[in-house]
Order: structure tokens, then sequence, then C-alpha cells
């Protein structure tokens, strides 16, 4: 690896702690991680990441919001070669919510990072995107080539935004800028926020599970070590400005999804079919052919495998992730 001192935001999160974690074990490189612990869902879980970190001698973690630019340009004083920008209020149904803790931690949050990068002569930026910002459209699967005009959800608006406002920052300044959408990434140590997690909980409770249109919406879900791969061929990778996919290119059926969970949970779930929010898109796809262009990288776990993982994870670990 070219790099010797990274910069990961969002290290406490589910993406930034799977990333850091590799990064350190498997090269030979200094992290520096930025989190805010932020409390949209369960802090209890981002400490327990960040304790594991903390155990690499070259992880060095600094307690910051990402919209504090004072802090973080008083704080980040040593030469940083490249920064992996995954800090983001995630989300999408939250963000109908609060849109304000949108605007504030992703558009504010990554101006600040992107100045960053622009005062302190930072080579390379990776940023996370989401396939959000494909909104409904209708064409797939999604290329990075579609026009992705019409978000359905703050959150995708926000997404949007750092997409152009990296451009601009390529532009002006020369930063080599690279933007990945990720398409429902999902693992060990994920997001209780989302729906996988929710349901292998609400499983294990005996609790009914809530199922949006009929379950017949689709996801392509993708696994989290394959998008810790797509980010490490990220960083080896020559760019200027580009937008990348990273998806497992095989969306399924919430029924079938679900299907897995009780079979590897060893329990059956009891469903309410309920609407679709407005916000929730039909279906998400990725067409993963620039990334193979581009960075070389494929997805390498399917579903059922992921699934499993994440399944043998949750119980073994019942005891603590089931208060998350
Ligand atoms: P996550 O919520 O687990 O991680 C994000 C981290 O950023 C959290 O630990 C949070 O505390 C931190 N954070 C939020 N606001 C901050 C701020 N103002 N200052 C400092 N830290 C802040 O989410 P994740 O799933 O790991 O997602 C990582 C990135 O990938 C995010 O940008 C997210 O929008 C994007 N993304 C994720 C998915 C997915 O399915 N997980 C899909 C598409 C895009």
């Amino acid at each position: 690896m070219k790099y010797g001192q990274i910069l990961v935001t969002g290290s406490a999160g589910f993406i930034g702690f799977h990333l850091s974690k590799r990064l350190l074990e498997d090269y030979d490189v200094s992290v520096i991680g930025i989190d805010n612990m932020s409390n949209y869902y369960s802090p209890v879980l981002k400490e327990k990441r960040n304790e594991i970190l903390m155990n690499y001698e070259n992880y060095r973690f600094l307690r910051l919001d990402l919209s504090d630019w004072d802090k973080l340009i008083g704080s980040v004083d040593e030469d940083i070669d490249l920064i992996i920008h995954l800090g983001a209020q995630a989300g999408v149904r939250y963000s109908l919510e609060n849109p304000w803790a949108y605007i504030q931690s992703n558009d504010l949050g990554t101006l600040n990072i992107f100045e960053l990068a622009r005062r302190r002569n930072i080579d390379k930026v990776i940023f996370a995107s989401s396939s959000s910002v494909y909104g409904a459209n209708k064409k797939i699967p999604f290329s990075e080539e579609d026009r992705v005009e019409k978000p359905v959800s703050l959150y995708a608006v926000t997404k949007r935004a750092n997409e152009l406002m990296a451009w601009t920052y390529h532009y002006l300044y020369g930063i080599k800028m690279l933007g990945v959408r990720f398409f429902t990434v999902y693992g060990e140590f994920g997001r209780p926020d989302m729906a996988y997690f929710k349901f292998a909980k609400k499983i294990m409770e005996g609790k009914p599970i809530e199922i949006y249109g009929g379950g017949k919406l689709k996801r392509d879900f993708t696994y989290v070590s394959d998008i810790v791969n797509g980010l490490i061929k990220a960083i080896n990778a020559d760019f200027g400005f580009e937008i990348v996919n990273l998806g497992n290119n095989r969306p399924v059926e919430l029924n079938y999804f679900v299907s897995l969970l009780e079979e590897y949970l060893g329990r059956e779930a009891k469903k309410i079919y309920v609407p679709k929010p407005k916000a929730d898109v039909e279906i998400t796809y990725a067409d993963i052919s620039k990334a193979k262009r581009l960075l070389n990288w494929e997805p390498r776990i399917s579903i059922e495998d992921g699934l499993k993982r994440f399944c043998d994870w949750f119980l073994e670990n019942l005891e603590w992730v089931k208060d998350l």
C-alpha cells in the first residue's frame, strides 16, 4: 500500500470499523479515526467497535463532530496521505423525521472534510455515497451513467450533494475524488437500525416483523467484507474524479431474505405486511461493470453465505446484541 497515514471518518460506524480493522491488521499503515459517537443507534455498539480498534497500536481516535470546523482543523495536525470519509447521518427513514441532522453531518460535515483535504494538501479522498441517489429509477441495473435528478429522501439529497461538491473540489483544486455508491451493506457488528438486524432481533424475541410492499421489494444486499475489499482496491487505484457502484449485482426479494434469516436463526418469523413508505424504493440493483473496470473488483460473498455468517455471529453474541 502506498499510503502510510490514513484518516477514516465514521471509524466507530459499521463500515468504518470493518475497514479500519482490515487496514490495521493487514497493512503497514496508521489509522486516525474520527467519530462523534452519535446516538442515532446504540452508542454501546459504537463503543464496542472502537474498543476493538483501540487494541491496535497504530490506531488513534478523535471523538469530534465533523460539522465543527474549528475543532476538526485544530485536531488533525499530522500529515495525512488519504481520507476515507464514511462518517455520516445514515438511514433513509430517519431523514423524514430529522432532515436537519442530514444537512449538518452529511453536507456541512463533508464540506469540512473536503476543505481539510484542500488545506492539508491531501492527495486523495474516497467518500461514501449511496444507491439511494438513484431514487425511484425504473431502469435496472443502476449505472453510474444514469441521470440522478430525482432523489426520494433527504438522505439521498445529501449524498448526491456530496458527489457534486466532490466534483467541484476536484475541478478547482485537483484533489483526486472517488465517490462510492454502496448498496445495502450487511454483516457482523452491523447496524441495529437496518431491516436485517431488526428482523433478526424480533425473530429471536418471537415478536412480529413488519414487511413492506408484500415482501416483493428487492435489495441488492452486499456483504461488508466485499465493501471493504472494494475500498482497499480504491485506495490503490488511479483516478481523477469518479463515481462507482459497489453492490452485489444480485437483488433479492425481501420474502426470500426473511426465509434465509428464518433458516439460519432456526426460528419462524411472525410476519405483518404493511404498505411501502414513500421514501423506500421498489428495487436497488447495481451495475458493477465500472467497478470491475476501474477497481478490478467484484463481490465474492453470496447473500446465502453472508447472511449465514451474520446469523452465526448474531447467535453467538445474543447476550448483548439482543439489547441493541
Ligand atoms: P454508521 O451509522 O454505522 O456509521 C457512520 C458513523 O458516522 C457513525 O459511527 C456515526 O457516529 C458517525 N457520524 C455521524 N455523524 C457524524 C458527525 N457529524 N461527525 C462525526 N461522526 C459522525 O453507517 P455505515 O453503515 O457504517 O455507513 C458508512 C457510510 O456509508 C455512511 O456515509 C453511509 O451513509 C454510507 N452508506 C451505508 C450503507 C449501508 O447499507 N450501510 C449504504 C449506502 C451508503
